[in-house]
């Protein structure tokens, strides 16, 4: 007797595990800089705090739509238009604890066994294992920096086969923090109706965009046809800050919706009444908390890029996006420091986090070697201290 052979394969969440025990170790009194996940150190805005209490003071506490609340698919519906130009009626909308469920709801709904799903490299963790659960099959796609690591139509056709079912997109993109542009995403539209497939498209971090000349494009609003394929997917954890809350949601077309709510009536039914009362007053309420939190993320941005790319051995691009800067490492690796012979990402990872105390995602867990994931989702003291001793890091060493 043993576990799946699904379940054997799958591994735990790299981001969470790593940031898991780190924040053990600094509860141990241990003395580490954490660039490991992805989450807002800003406190959840008063307004949609108050707005849970109340939910629980007027013992709003029982199940609710198993879809989600209709007041707060209508928000997001309104929300989907107004930032997207995306037209959905509230029954196109389901409501799921945070958007990781969203996707797995979305890759149950359209994926039977054997499917392969395109997945772009390098590619959020998760999703790897979410196409192993619903015993899809990954065909990993490998992007190139030359390209700012965005998938095109030329790498789309190379990995396309009869079985090919669907496409995951993510923009503005974990781990690399780039956003494609509206030509770019038309392109890929292209090709997803011309070889009929779905897309799900994780937008989870477009209200988090830098450049003042770059727009989040959805590629559903591209045309009709292609957001008739495409579900798209985004939650409240980035923009407001709320990832214990765990909402997220699906906008797609009628069929798929049902689908997915069906999955859910049957799995999770509602998210918790509550916060969905949270998210509700997120999307409806005072604003002010979304551009103050975008001004302070883009002050990190512009330091934290600027002190890395004045380390000598180190370069990256400049994230247009979300709160990551993925760093290249490849000119250190075959140099022998600490009688260690760096071979890839993680020595180097495991080399800071052990040595210089700073805790930072390795390359290999987002499907491509050489680089390092640092979130800049954390206080500026501790983006000045951990830059410091990444700094001292190449300096003591090479
Ligand atoms: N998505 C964030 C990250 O990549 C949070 C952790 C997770 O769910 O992976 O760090």
């Amino acid at each position: 007797m043993s576990i799946s052979e699904v379940a054997k394969k799958i591994r735990p969440s790299s981001t969470l595990s790593l940031s898991t025990n780190v924040r053990n170790l600094i509860k141990d009194g241990v003395d580490i800089v954490d660039f490991s996940a992805g989450e807002p150190d800003f406190d959840t805005p008063e307004n949609i705090k108050q707005a849970a209490i109340e939910a629980i003071n007027e013992n709003f506490t029982r199940y609710t739509h198993y879809e989600g609340i209709y007041e707060l698919r209508e928000a997001i519906a309104n929300d989907l238009k107004e930032k997207c130009s995306l037209e959905y009626s509230p029954e196109q909308i389901v409501v799921s604890n945070g958007s990781k469920h969203a996707i797995k709801n979305a890759l149950t709904a359209i994926t039977d066994p054997g499917d392969e799903i395109i997945l772009p490299a390098p590619y959020w963790n998760s999703y790897l294992d979410m196409i192993y659960m619903v015993h899809g099959v990954p065909k990993i796609v490998n992007t190139r920096v030359q390209d700012s690591f965005k998938v095109t139509s030329r790498l789309l056709a190379e990995a396309i086969t009869e079985k090919t079912k669907a496409i995951i997109l993510n923009t503005p993109n974990n781990p690399t923090g780039m956003v494609y542009s509206r030509e770019e995403l038309e392109e890929i539209a292209a090709f997803v109706l011309k070889n009929n497939l779905y897309v799900i498209s994780d937008e989870i971090y477009k209200k988090l965009i830098y450049s003042r000349k770059l727009k989040h494009t959805s590629i559903a609003s591209l045309s009709d046809e292609i957001k008739d394929r495409t579900i798209v997917i985004d939650g409240f954890s980035k923009s407001y800050s709320m990832t214990g809350w765990r909402v997220g949601y699906s906008a797609s077309n009628s069929e798929i919706a049902k689908a997915i709510g069906n999955i859910q009536s049957n799995s999770t039914s509602n998210v918790n009444s509550i916060a969905q009362m949270a998210a509700l007053e997120a999307l409806t309420g005072d604003k002010s908390f979304e551009e103050g939190m975008l001004h302070e993320f883009e002050r990190r941005r512009d330091y934290i890029a600027q002190r890395i790319s004045d380390i000598p051995m180190l370069s990256s691009l400049l994230p247009k996006g979300a709160f990551y800067l993925f760093v290249d490492v490849s000119r250190l690796i075959g140099k022998e420091i600490f009688d260690i012979k760096i071979q890839n990402s993680d020595d180097v990872a495991k080399i800071l986090l052990d040595k210089y105390k700073v805790a930072v995602l390795p390359s290999h867990v987002f499907g491509i070697e050489n680089y390092i994931r640092i979130s800049f989702a954390t206080s500026m003291s501790n983006i000045v201290e951990g830059v410091n001793r990444i700094e001292k890091f190449i300096k003591d060493n090479f």
